[in-house]
């Protein structure tokens, strides 16, 4: 499926083997051209990719250049294989390729992390398993630039701003268009679904800390800020009701921190239990972003003196109070 958005930007949609099935990618024609976002490493996504691109007269040699919005592997996953054809530069946030670079030796501090949130034995083990056979569907980075935030983006016609926006993942980047006030938002903002606060870790000795969703909403207060009138996400559908969707988000949010709450009235949780009153009947996989989801909103409970955590038998319980 493709289709020109605005002009000489076409958005491009790739299957993914994931709940979401699809995600879009965006080719630029403007020199360099350019490609926003590379999809996962499957047969399926490559002749996707190629066969509409020549739908529309260009081919893949036609890609210049790649940016990644972050180190997911529906975004990144066959990127290298892409830059290797025709020798298309990678531009990616430091962030997200270090992540990308250490993902595999991160997946026992992750099963380490679960087993401390209260998810069960089995169930983590199953969930790593998961993310550890999902590697096959991307190519690790090895040569890519960095991008920073407030970098700018220059095609012959026209400059993009970056601007990072952590939270979903730590080194998110959102396109800005200044001139036509385009955003393109990877995850960072979506149509349908609340994008998730992927659970991040700072340090790693406890006391633990998760700064994902306090950056998630952070980052979205940033976007609120700018001039925008349309959004090109990552899955799904452009948005035009930008500071709707915005305000959808911070609403929905609450909810969930109201839900978080009334499951703690009921007595001392883990964030595995918490999870599981938010989301009854989870798959592994999301598990591991249900508990993303609870201690996100837990985080900013304990840093507004709402609840407390203790540690019981190696596992974190949070209550009401201080
Ligand atoms: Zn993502
Ligand atoms: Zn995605």
């Amino acid at each position: 499926m493709i289709h020109e958005v605005l002009d000489k930007i076409y958005k491009i949609e790739l299957p993914i083997p994931f709940p979401l099935k699809t995600m879009n990618v965006y080719f630029i024609d403007d020199s360099p051209r350019t490609l926003v976002d590379a999809g996962i490493k499957t047969e399926a996504s490559f002749e996707t990719l190629k066969k509409g691109l020549e739908t529309n007269g260009y081919g893949l040699n036609s890609i210049e250049r790649i940016l990644i919005t972050h180190g997911h592997i529906d975004h990144y996953g066959q990127a290298k294989r892409l830059s290797s054809l025709f020798g298309a530069p990678i531009y990616v946030h430091p962030k997200e390729y270090g992540r990308i670079r250490s993902i595999i030796h991160s997946l026992g501090f992750i099963k380490s992390i679960l087993l401390r949130n209260g998810a069960p034995e089995a169930l983590v083990n199953e969930a790593i398993r998961y993310m550890e056979s999902a590697q096959i569907m991307a190519d690790p980075l090895d040569e890519a630039f960095f991008l920073n935030d407030g970098d700018s983006i220059l095609f012959k016609s026209m400059a993009w701003k970056t601007i990072l926006c952590p939270g979903h993942s730590p080194g998110m980047l959102c396109f800005y268009w200044p001139e036509k006030k385009i955003l393109f938002t990877g995850d960072h903002l979506l149509k349908e679904i609340t994008p998730n606060p992927v659970l991040t870790v700072n340090g790693s000795k406890p006391p633990f800390r998760y700064p994902s969703l306090k950056e998630y909403l952070t980052s979205l207060e940033k976007i609120e800020k700018m001039d925008i009138s349309l959004l090109l996400p990552a899955h799904g559908e452009e948005v035009y009701d930008v500071k709707g969707l915005i305000q959808k988000i911070f609403s929905h949010h609450k909810e969930r921190m109201d839900r978080v709450l009334f499951s703690l009235s009921q007595g001392e949780r883990t964030p595995f239990e918490i999870a599981m009153d938010l989301f009854p009947g989870v798959s592994p996989f999301e598990v591991f972003l249900g508990i993303s989801e609870a201690v996100g909103h837990l985080e900013i409970l304990r840093e507004k003196g709402k609840v407390r955590v203790r540690e019981k038998e190696g596992k974190d319980y949070y209550g009401l109070g201080v």
